[in-house]
């Protein structure tokens, strides 16, 4: 009976080519095929590191028909490397439906592990790490975009985001909007690049620096928004309810700082439930 073949997860380089593993390069080269996102893409790093494997391409438009025909492959025994253009496959990449097929299937999936822009990012940013959520790319549309962000008024652990330089401004003026301008955030650009840049402040710096310059909003960005601390949530009924009557008489800044006071609470957190708050 002819042995299963084996699914193997690779993940390249999110810029700097220097940024794969022995193993990965090492699978890249045995493997009897290698499924891309983008074939010509993925020729450069093949080429680079003078690997001569097939390449097929598994995209967004042909993964349900090319799931099945590296299926077959792999029940005849061939071992396919999956890469997509940069970093781990299906971390807002194609894959998952091969992978789960393959699962179904009873064949092995194995992952080769290495760079992600959201961990990269991440693990330099200065944000806390202990408890983090990816949510790959926001929605474009405005109102989902919106929503999106106002489930993170309270969220207490670290958001990381993926964004495209053609909406990264407009995505941090709606943080600004919906979260405050004082929420901490980290704008990770570029990263293992030549012109890899870390901006940390509050949203509105943040905004500041994008806007102060064309070149700031090029290249690949990661967006990553501060959690608001455990306690910081804990805002009594009778605080609240002070906030709310103070608001329909003060600047909702006034009303969060009088508010903190009262209450020993954050004002940048009664400021953003504030911000819920108006009518
Ligand atoms: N699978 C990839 C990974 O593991 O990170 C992500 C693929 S997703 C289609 C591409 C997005 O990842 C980019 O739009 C950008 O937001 C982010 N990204 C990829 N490379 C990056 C880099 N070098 N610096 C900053 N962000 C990057």
């Amino acid at each position: 009976m002819t042995e299963l073949g084996t699914l193997y997860i690779v993940a390249t380089p999110i810029g700097n080519l220097e940024d794969i593993s022995h193993r990965a390069l090492r699978i890249l080269a045995e493997a009897d095929l290698i499924a891309a996102e983008d074939t010509r893409h993925s020729q450069r790093l093949l080429q680079h590191y003078s690997i001569a494997t097939r390449l097929t391409s598994l995209h967004d438009h042909n993964e349900s028909q090319r799931a099945k025909q590296l299926i077959e492959k792999l029940k005849l025994g061939e071992n396919i490397a999956l890469i997509s253009d940069a970093g781990t496959p299906l971390i807002s990449d194609p894959g998952y439906g091969l992978v789960t097929q393959c699962r179904d299937a009873g064949l092995e999936v194995v992952p080769i592990p290495g760079p992600c822009a959201a961990i990269t990012a991440l693990c330099a940013a200065g944000l806390a790490t202990d408890q983090f959520k990816f949510a790959g790319f926001l929605p474009v549309k405005a109102v989902a975009k919106q929503q999106a962000l106002q489930r993170l008024l309270n969220e207490s652990s670290t958001s990381v985001f993926y964004e495209s330089p053609r909406r990264v401004a407009d995505t941090v003026r709606q943080i600004v909007a919906e979260l405050g301008e004082t929420r901490q955030m980290v704008v990770a650009k570029e990263l293992t690049k030549t012109f890899e840049t870390f901006y940390s402040g509050s949203a509105q710096s943040c905004l500041t620096w994008l806007e102060a310059d064309a070149n700031h909003q090029r290249g690949e960005f990661v967006l990553m928004i501060a959690g608001v601390e455990q306690d910081q949530t804990e805002v009594t009924e009778e605080a609240l309810n002070l906030l709310k009557l103070l608001i329909k008489e003060l600047p909702l800044k006034k009303a969060a700082a009088l508010t903190a006071e009262q209450y020993g609470l954050k004002k940048n957190h009664l400021y953003q439930l504030g911000l819920e708050l108006k009518p």
